[in-house]
């Protein structure tokens, strides 16, 4: 893949990065809120609850559920991203053959081509087949 693809590759995987930084940031911080009113229903009262109840363990076990996705997904990008700067991005982990751009443009963190994808879904079973 020629040097500006990667750039452009390399710039939308670093905008993405930082948005899913941002949602953890946001969830951490509502879910630090939710629990403090639920625990508490009193703001001022935080101090004297570190809130133990069963629906607020819930709301927690929740936002750490879309945190462990956020994570994950950061993962996959920073993959990407070492996979710019060692030259093998763009190659899918499966077959070795090329990601399509298109393909590459709408999820630059992928590392299968869009067939590879596809028998993995089979095999897997474990999602619907996807228009891509
Ligand atoms: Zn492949």
């Amino acid at each position: 893949m020629d040097k500006s693809k990667l750039q452009y590759f390399k710039k939308k995987l670093l905008a993405e990065k930082q948005s899913f930084l941002d949602s953890e940031k946001h969830l951490e911080e509502w879910g630090l809120r939710d629990s403090m009113e639920e625990a508490t229903g009193n703001l001022t009262e935080y101090d004297q609850h570190i809130g133990d109840s069963g629906s607020e363990m819930y709301e927690r076990s929740k936002d750490y559920g879309f945190l462990e996705r956020i994570e994950q997904e950061i993962a996959r990008i920073n993959e990407a991203l070492e996979a710019i700067e060692t030259g093998e991005y763009g190659i899918c982990a499966n077959c070795g053959q090329e990601i399509g751009f298109e393909r590459l443009d709408a999820i630059p963190f992928t590392n299968l081509c869009i067939q590879c994808q596809k028998e993995d879904e089979q095999a897997g079973n474990r999602f619907p087949p996807q228009n891509l």
